[in-house]
């Protein structure tokens, strides 16, 4: 029989906005396909296991899974240069909008959390014997936009039944990381015990973001959402970041159709036109096209007034550090 090695694997998101097609709408396919290709080279090089290249409005994201662990300089230094190069080599010569608009520093310091501008999400687990995992990035909005939805997947029983059918969750619940992004202070509190204090902090999504997410039983991390600019910029606010969120889903996680029927209720989130002076519902939007060969999506298109806000997901499901799939899953 078969024996079932646990494996380390990290899931490393890294996401910038490099200029709009047209205005900002949209990410040129150009430059998926740019990225695509330079990732495709470094998982032959043996960097990375796996990867994925997406967009929602104008952010592309780089999904890569590697076994390198969180902030790594390599797998930063990759999206970095992915990033400053699609920004020279196609977004300023055909004159995209706000080409290279979220890279804030001429040169890589080892880590894009240091203030260079794209925003980040990754999570380094034990990948269990199946590991289903939702990918989440929403465009026109905020990272406090994923509280609410996050709230309800984790310690709502009337979004996600597992917490009061599925052992594993009842006993103890969940464990919310929530973020000050002004004071830069982080909070720890317990779902169900902490909730009317979790609900206190998160119904202000402009100040406090739920960070990260684990299972109070073991501390198995759950989700983590991006934060990234926002993070370093304790007693100063510096506005909006499109986030992206990773959760883990089943066998003592809340279940794939748990977690998306979260996003069922368009509440209102920060965000819309003209640097975020407008408030608008966060749609889910079914993503245009999905290539699995090429390992590249299209996301959704603009529909009013630069938005709505909206979030796409995809699912996958990781075996050994390599990502079957995606599915659209919205
Ligand atoms: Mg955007």
């Amino acid at each position: 029989m078969k024996q079932y090695l646990p494996m380390k694997v990290t899931v490393s998101i890294i996401k910038a906005d490099i200029g709009g097609l047209p205005g900002h709408a949209w990410v040129h396919p150009k430059i998926l396909e740019f990225a695509a290709e330079r990732l495709r080279e470094e998982q032959r090089s043996g960097l990375l296991i796996d990867y994925f290249v997406y967009n929602v409005g104008d952010d592309m994201s780089l999904l890569m899974t590697h076994t390198k662990g969180e902030n790594n300089p390599d797998i930063h230094g990759l999206a970095w240069s992915i990033f400053k190069e699609a920004t020279e080599n196609i977004a300023k010569k055909v004159k995209l909008y706000g080409a290279g608009q979220d890279l804030l520093k001429d040169t890589f310091s080892g880590n894009i959390r240091g203030g260079l501008g794209p925003q980040v999400a990754e999570m380094e687990f034990e990948e269990r014997p199946s590991e289903p995992l939702v990918v989440f990035a929403a465009d026109k909005t905020e990272p406090g936009a994923f509280n609410l939805p996050f709230y309800r997947i984790f310690a709502d029983p009337f979004n996600t039944a597992g917490l009061v059918i599925d052992p594993a969750m009842h006993q103890g619940g969940f464990r919310f990381e929530i973020l000050d992004v002004y004071e830069g202070k982080v909070y720890l509190l317990d779902a169900p015990e902490n909730s009317y204090d979790i609900l206190g902090l998160i119904g202000t999504p402009g100040r406090y973001i739920i960070r990260r997410i684990y299972r109070k039983s073991d501390l198995v991390q759950a989700s983590v959402t991006s934060v990234e600019r926002l993070n370093l910029i304790a007693g100063r606010y510096v506005g909006k970041d499109d986030p992206v969120a990773i959760v883990r889903a089943q066998h003592g996680l809340p279940a794939v159709g748990e977690v998306l029927e979260a996003f069922a209720y368009p509440h209102l989130v920060e965000g819309w036109m003209r640097g975020g002076s407008h408030v608008g519902p966060l749609m889910p939007a079914k993503m245009v096209s999905i290539d699995q060969e090429r390992k590249i999506a299209l996301g959704p298109k603009m529909t009013r007034f630069d938005g709505p806000p909206k979030v796409i997901a995809l699912g996958f499901q990781l075996h050994d550090g390599y990502l079957e799939g995606p599915r659209g899953l919205i």
